[in-house]
């Protein structure tokens, strides 16, 4: 559920035309929803209702500081993956000991912030990792709470880009291999082994590969235990996935996906976490480009964008389908015909769509990619020499520029050309 619909012919953002922000910041922009943000992290809250947990939102999937208060205000964690997104987070306000900080290849210089600033715990993905952080913690004289990352070998079904939990996989220790791993951390200074991270892809839409994977961790929960181990705290990612079409069938709701982990780990105790990223962001989030030319081709017309594939790069990257809307509400009955939807960029790649369905569109009008809230406009680039595109936050009748767009002298003066040349 979103909180972009039609009214009177109209596509709103919450309380707000879509054209009037368009007229406003210019496209193409991104806009997100205040109420679809809360309403999604709210979701994942009660879901764990009665079990002691923190939802931590993955602030990879969209890391405007604005989106970040947002759900910290609410009460979230966030999960980092770098020193970028450690500081990002740290700048809006977020306690260290709200921050879950991942990914595979932490530095010692990510370390030591992370150290210094205040953290929740690192999730571990190697040994030499592990290794790295018991040095840096000692030199500083602190304890590093961690958990071991471990790869269940479960098949995500999901996009290979975005599959994370199959042995072949670079992400974390295979589950095989735990117990050795886990009895380095214990004699390792420096270190406080707290728990167990598992996060086995993105865009999941069944449940069942979470199943595997969460009741592989429940048993290495007690084998660890009866190793000695005091595992109190169970990180079990993010990945529940969106429905992108609304025609497709819908993935799990949140409130189902509690249901399973109460029953997969609800009875050891422990702390839990969760990471949700994209199902947060994904649907609270459009992206609003408008028609240069509608261009006749060889038995086909290209509807050609201002948007491009350096905007919005999912359809180029996974095969990704964006539902594309005009946001002029088309009367009923309008008939519809194929397009192929296209940026600009000098690549064949820069196409959003094939032979996509829609109402007939003319030059200047503006339209609406749905589900572009994540791994939207933080995977953008300004590949082309393209300007990053404004992201606008909406609440109810108030919208604000939470990121402008640079000028074109902003982007090119920051090259530098050597006194040499
Ligand atoms: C990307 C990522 C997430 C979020 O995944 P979503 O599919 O966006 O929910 C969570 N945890 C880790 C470690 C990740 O890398």
């Amino acid at each position: 559920m979103d909180h972009f619909l039609y009214r009177d012919g109209a596509l709103y953002a919450e309380d707000v035309p879509v054209a009037e922000i368009a007229a406003t910041v210019g496209t193409p922009f991104y806009v997100y929803s205040t109420a679809t943000l809360l309403r999604h992290y709210t979701l994942f809250d009660e879901a764990l209702d009665g079990m002691d947990h923190l939802v931590c939102y993955a602030m990879k999937a969209a890391s405007n500081q604005a989106i970040l208060k947002t759900l910290a205000d609410a009460g979230a964690g966030m999960d980092v993956v770098s020193m970028g997104e450690y500081l990002r987070a740290r700048a809006v306000g977020v306690p260290g000991d709200r921050i879950v900080f991942s990914g595979v290849g932490k530095t010692h210089e990510e370390i030591r912030t992370a150290l210094t600033g205040g953290i929740r715990q690192f999730n571990v993905e190697s040994e030499p990792e592990m290794r790295a952080i018991s040095e840096v913690a000692t030199s500083l004289g602190v304890v590093a709470p961690i958990t071991i990352r471990v790869n269940p070998d479960v098949d995500a079904k999901t996009h290979a880009k975005i599959a994370t939990g199959k042995s072949e996989n670079k992400f974390g220790i295979p589950i095989a291999r735990a117990r050795e791993v886990y009895a380095e951390a214990a004699a390792l200074p420096g270190l406080d082994v707290i728990g167990i991270d598992v996060h086995i892809g993105s865009q999941l839409t069944q449940l069942e590969p979470f199943a595997a994977a969460y009741s592989k961790v429940a048993e290495l929960t007690e084998t660890l235990r009866a190793d000695g181990h005091n595992i109190r705290r169970l990180d079990l990612g993010g990945g529940l996935g969106i429905p992108y079409t609304r025609s497709n069938e819908a993935p799990p709701l949140p409130s189902q996906y509690g249901d399973l982990i109460r029953e997969t780990v609800g009875h050891l105790g422990c702390e839990i976490e969760i990471e949700p990223g994209r199902l947060v962001a994904g649907n609270a989030g459009l992206m609003i480009s408008a028609v240069i030319y509608v261009k006749s081709g060889e038995g086909r017309d290209f509807l050609i964008l201002d948007g491009a594939m350096n905007d919005l790069i999912r359809p180029a990257m996974y095969e990704a389908h964006h539902d594309i809307i005009p946001v002029v509400e088309p009367a009923p009955g309008t008939e519809q015909q194929p397009y192929d939807i296209v940026g600009p960029v000098c690549e064949s790649g820069d196409t959003f769509a094939k032979q996509r369905m829609m109402t007939p569109l003319v030059s200047g009008d503006l339209v609406a990619f749905r589900g572009a809230g994540a791994y939207g406009a933080v995977m953008s680039s300004e590949y082309n020499s393209r300007p990053l595109i404004p992201e606008v936050l909406v609440k109810g009748d108030q919208f604000a520029v939470i990121r402008r767009r640079p000028t074109f002298d902003e982007m090119i003066n920051r090259d530098t050309i050597p006194e040499w040349l």
